[in-house]
């Protein structure tokens, strides 16, 4: 097959191509729209635009230092030690002072409303693993209240939008220039193929573990912009730093329900945890017991479960009946309502809950304006790597978003302005990338039924050997796994018939991009032989000497990965010493 002989394939140009419709992709539509009102701004989103993506389903809230007696120090410095000496600095820097303008923004300009106190002042909650309250919300559903907003405004500025599109792969610049031409796409409503030819990508697809047999991230994300940038040879950072949420429903296997998040905010009010036979546990892990950090959390509960204290279905309670079921139903209104759907009581009760693969700490390598290593492919959200490190604090992660989408907006629209050109694209890149695409559809053999099994055993493999507690002995053997269903996969055909909303097919180019990072996740733990936030190494159980922290950055080079240390740079604070803000 040809490129040119392939019939179904259509080019569009755009100035600006975002790829994904979260609070980083919606953010910076508007931003880049706001900076340069004549631009051609184009967003494909694999789902529909403000109904899809992790950003709608935040909970909890938005970190930001606004309350007398918080700081952006205080908040910085919480980020940094919660993310154990590896974030990049200036990148958490740009965050905790990005976030006190975005929260504005989003509150004056774009008509968030947020909770309040009595006084009129925003109303900020504690969240685990900070020195202040300042968690901003909207009762416990603060994503919907974002992303509805947000949508809107973009619809209001009639800003291009491909839905139901699927970004397939970045297509390098013809001749050997080393730059983007664009980025290969197919309509997922009509399997037709589109080239979008940009001046300028904008990756957005926010990561998300869905490898993980429990996980929380919503269904559409399956790390597809973290393969595509692998396979452009983009540096990947931090990704063995994948963080689970504690306390994820546990429903039973044979429910979509079950690794679903029961927010954080539930513990920071007061919620125990209690295995299968009712004694509360955290106390002998940490003595801030259930308002310890994330992994240190969720490694006690996994401890509990290894050693068999578990509930029915094989996790532990959350209890929350203590604090009053009428002020529980108040505060919570959207998990008591989420946890009666599955036959839980929740304010008076208890819920069986298991740790859940949450968020991904990695990602692409970049700098504080979302720049890479690729002129004019730019990067924000959970697609990037580098502003948490090891851990990130519960109420980051919207803030990440946003505030970095906005950035990138900003900075893109003034390089357009700059260098933006459209450029002819390498026509063996634009052919391979199809071929890739064609495979599951291109006559192999094996049976599509296969492709649940094969789902099956990443999901065990990610959790038993490359989940919460790893070892060098479990990770070899999820590498060795990992190879094997990826030449499975490589065997499975689906048929050729319809593809208009071709789900089989689509499902095996999402398990394609999941084992790649999956592979990716592992090669990075195995090259760090310490313990730090998430990572946990019980045959390293060290943290290792702060002063001398490294981070760990994964290519891939002709197909085969490499991994490196390199040393974090303490622009900021050391160790031990005193913040300079500069
Ligand atoms: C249940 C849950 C609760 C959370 N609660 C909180 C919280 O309380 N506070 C907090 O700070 N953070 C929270 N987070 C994390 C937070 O949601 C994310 O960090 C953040 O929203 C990510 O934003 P994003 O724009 O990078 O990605 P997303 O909002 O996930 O958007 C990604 C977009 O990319 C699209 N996409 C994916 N693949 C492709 C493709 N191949 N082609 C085209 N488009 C694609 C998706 O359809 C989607 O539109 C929570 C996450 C979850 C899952």
């Amino acid at each position: 097959m040809t490129v040119a002989a392939h019939a179904r394939i259509r080019t569009l140009r755009t100035d600006l191509l975002i790829l994904g419709a979260g609070g980083a992709g919606l953010f910076a539509a508007l931003h880049a729209h706001a900076a340069n009102p004549a631009l051609d701004i184009t967003i494909a989103v694999k789902g529909l635009l403000g109904k899809c993506g992790c950003t709608r389903m935040v909970q909890g809230g938005y970190n930001v230092a606004l309350a007398p007696g918080d700081s952006v120090e205080r908040h910085f410095m919480d980020t940094i030690e919660g993310g154990k000496w590896l974030p990049d600095q200036d990148l958490a820097w740009t965050l905790v002072t990005g976030a006190i303008e975005r929260i504005h923004e989003l509150e004056n300009e774009l008509g968030c409303f947020f909770d309040r106190n009595p006084d009129g002042t925003i109303h900020q909650k504690a969240f685990a693993g900070q020195t202040f309250d300042r968690t901003v919300h909207k009762g416990d559903l603060t994503g919907i209240e974002i992303m509805n907003r947000l949508a809107e405004q973009v619809w209001a500025r009639g800003i291009g939008r491909l839905e139901e599109h699927r970004a397939l792969d970045f297509v390098a610049t013809a001749g050997n220039e080393g730059g983007l031409a664009g980025v290969l796409l197919v309509d997922i409503r009509n399997g037709e193929y589109l080239f979008v030819q940009a001046k300028a990508v904008l990756l957005a697809t926010g990561g998300g573990p869905t490898m993980y047999k429990y996980h929380t991230p919503s269904g559409d994300k399956s790390c597809d912009g973290l393969a595509m940038a692998l396979r452009f040879g983009l540096p990947l950072r931090d990704m063995e730093m994948v963080q689970f949420h504690p306390t994820g429903l546990l429903a039973g296997p044979h429910t979509r329900m079950t690794g679903t998040v029961l927010e954080e905010g539930l513990r920071g009010a007061g919620g125990y945890l209690l295995t299968g036979d009712g004694e509360r546990f955290m106390d002998r892990y940490d003595p801030r017991a259930e308002r310890a950090t994330r992994d240190i959390v969720s490694r006690a509960i996994d401890t509990e479960m290894r050693a068999g204290r578990t509930t029915p279905n094989g996790g532990v309670y959350l209890s929350m009946g203590h604090l009053g079921a009428d002020n529980v139903r108040r505060q919570f209104k959207g998990m008591v309502e989420r946890c009666a759907d599955c036959g839980f009581d929740l304010a008076g009760g208890r819920v069986e809950v298991v740790p859940t693969a949450h968020y991904m700490m990695g990602g692409v390598e970049f700098a504080p304006d979302c720049t890479t290593a690729i002129s004019g492919l730019f990067v924000a959200g959970e697609d990037s790597g580098g502003v948490h490190g090891a851990n990130r604090l519960g109420g980051n992660g919207v803030a990440n978003s946003t505030v970095f989408g906005g950035i990138a907006g900003d900075e893109i629209a003034a390089w357009i302005a700059k260098e933006g050109a459209w450029r002819e694209p390498d026509a063996a890149a634009l052919e391979e990338a199809l071929v890739r695409a064609e495979a599951p559809l291109s006559g192999r053999r094996g049976d599509p039924l296969q492709l649940g099994s094969i789902r099956e055993r990443l999901y065990d493999a990610m959790w038993d050997d490359a989940g919460i507690v790893r070892d060098g002995v479990r990770l070899a053997r999820a590498l060795q796994t990992l190879e094997s269903l990826a030449g499975e996969l490589s065997n499975v055909g689906v048929p050729d018939g319809e593809r208009s909303f071709n789900l089989t097919w689509h499902d095996a180019l999402n398990l394609a991009n999941l084992i790649a990072v999956s592979r990716v996740i592992v090669h990075a733990a195995t090259a760090r032989e310490n313990s730090r936030g998430a990572h946990y190494r019980s045959d390293f159980p060290a943290d290792g000497d702060l002063a001398a922290s490294t981070f760990i950055r994964v290519r891939q080079r002709d197909g085969r990965l490499a991994a490196e240390a390199v040393p974090v740079r303490f622009t900021r604070v050391a160790p031990g010493g005193r913040l300079h803000a500069r």
